[in-house]
């Protein structure tokens, strides 16, 4: 009654909005017509937030048609403009295409919608082909389309992308901005090529302090702690202050490399010389700091003395030391105060009680995640062949040249075979990886893009792989032997870092 009262009493679109709202919650179609008649009635019909508001409701019901009627109410392109950002923003990608397909005209703010939309969404493949189309229209890209474009082909770590956008950001004269200076630098630096990112560092104007983080954060992944830490003190010189991401990328810096001292030190200066509050990042970064390094207590106490409630994150740090450093006690404190636990958090408990050879523990935690349904992550990775992206799953069978690369994968570990690698498959080491255990560890996706770039590239041609997951105990031993039998370099980029594999060692040592 009440909620019927405030739908006659107030009928703005807020109201509206919700109703709507309610429809899709409760599957209601009856009700979200009839609300849809009110917001004719109300002379609503054209108010781009409804409209997007309507569009998401009939998409829900599976009605393609009146989407389409709903949307060829709006006239004018700006409205138009105006939905196309609200759908974008509820996450409605796919609604979104078909209504940008039949919009009879389209200006760069249209694009921008959709190439940045798409972004948000973390879409990127589909960002970097509707940019593609983009440019075989009358309609110019501007810096904002470049933004979303370079933030994309960081995201994916795609080299020859990256070249190529900043190519044409060079060719139409775009002038860089410190937003567009910044994404390059970290986009660079996410592609594994850090000298180029230096070298667009010391070209651009360095008055804003997000070009100085995105230098720090890309030499912080890196693993190049001294080189970020040298960049930090520039800063001073050059009249530029530091804000709390600065100190997110530094903290992080020193946390990849072990360093304790320095870490303390940064985390001091960031509080007492530069009055920068510690927020829930930098307790993780130092909670993830120490944990590393063995000093479970200290971590525990930065815990204790937080001002904030930790969050999960935090809390993950130092379950994932627990299992590192054998730490019963502290990982049964940490997944008690993970509220909202995920797979990964019984991976990494169920892995500290296999350490402990607390096998019945373990046992217990795997059948906690098979009763509660959580299933591990799908490992993805991807590797750029001139400009385009080839992805692999786990277990990959859906490749055109599946046969070729099984028989190169085949080759590969025959020949680490007799260099003495052996594949981790005993019970202590069988769950380390976050991702999918599969029936053979072969099969995990950053060996299948490996072997796809073995395929297709001259001998001596390094080879550059991403990946959505942390690399796995098993594929990081077994890439470098494979970087020492083809005297290759072999760079991966995981969820957590960089690692440059050569001569059968990679450059994170074995630290990561
Ligand atoms: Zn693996
Ligand atoms: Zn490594």
């Amino acid at each position: 009654m009440l909620y019927f009262l405030t739908y006659v009493l107030l009928p703005d679109s807020t109201v509206l909005h919700r109703l709507l709202e309610r429809c899709r919650v409760s599957m209601d179609f009856r009700t979200a017509t009839k609300t849809h008649a009110r917001v004719v009635v109300l002379g609503f019909a054209t108010y781009p937030s409804l409209v997007a508001s309507l569009i998401s409701t009939y998409a829900h019901f599976h009605q393609p048609h009146i989407v389409l009627h709903v949307f060829s109410n709006v006239l004018d392109l700006f409205n138009m403009n105006l939905v196309i950002e609200s759908l974008m923003k509820g996450g409605q990608c796919d609604v979104v295409k078909k209504v940008f397909g039949k919009m009879p005209v389209r200006d760069v703010v249209t694009w921008n919608s959709m190439v940045g939309g798409y972004v948000k969404n973390r879409r990127f493949f589909c960002a970097l082909s509707l940019f593609r189309k983009m440019l075989s229209t009358k309609v110019e890209p501007d810096g904002f389309t470049f933004a979303s474009v370079v933030t994309a082909c960081a995201r994916l770590g795609a080299l020859s992308n990256a070249k190529w956008v900043h190519g044409l950001m060079v060719e139409k004269r775009l002038e860089l901005n410190y937003i567009l200076s910044a994404a390059l630098i970290d986009m660079y630096a996410k592609c594994g090529r850090i000298d180029v990112s230096r070298q667009i560092f010391e070209e651009v104007v360095r008055d804003h302090v997000s070009v100085w983080n995105a230098m720090i954060s890309g030499l912080a992944i890196h693993g190049l702690v001294m080189d970020a830490t040298e960049v930090f003190s520039r800063m001073e010189l050059e009249c530029v202050l530091p804000d709390s991401v600065t100190f997110v990328g530094i903290l992080t810096a020193c946390s990849h490399c072990g360093l304790v001292e320095e870490g303390r030190k940064y985390f001091d200066m960031m509080q007492n010389h530069f009055r920068i509050q510690p927020q829930l990042e930098h307790y993780g970064t130092m909670v993830d700091l120490l944990g590393r390094v063995g000093l479970m207590e200290e971590a525990y106490a930065v815990i204790k003395e937080m001002p904030m409630e930790p969050d999960v994150v935090i809390w993950r740090a130092l379950l994932s030391a627990c299992r590192i450093y054998r730490n019963k006690e502290l990982g049964e404190v940490s997944i008690a105060n993970i509220s909202r636990l995920e797979s990964g958090d019984f991976v990494l408990l169920s892995n500290m009680y296999c350490s402990l050879n607390n096998w019945d523990s373990a046992e217990r935690v795997r059948q906690m995640m098979k009763v509660g349904g959580f299933r591990k992550r799908r490992g993805k990775s991807w590797i750029e062949l001139g400009d385009c992206i080839h992805q692999f799953n786990a277990a990959d069978q859906s490749h055109a040249e599946m046969k070729s690369i099984y028989r190169v994968l085949e080759g590969l570990t025959q020949r680490a075979k007799l260099e003495g690698f052996t594949p981790l498959m005993d019970l202590v080491l069988m769950d380390v990886s976050e991702e999918e255990k599969e029936e053979n560890l072969t099969f995990h996706s950053e060996k299948l893009a490996l072997a796809y770039g073995v395929l297709k590239t001259s001998p001596g041609t390094k080879i550059r792989i991403s990946k959505n997951l942390r690399i796995c105990l098993d594929c990081h031993n077994w890439i470098k032997i494979v970087s020492k039998i083809l005297n290759r370099e072999i760079i991966v980029r995981d969820r957590i870092r960089f690692h440059q594999f050569e001569g059968g060692v990679c450059s994170c040592k074995d630290y990561w």
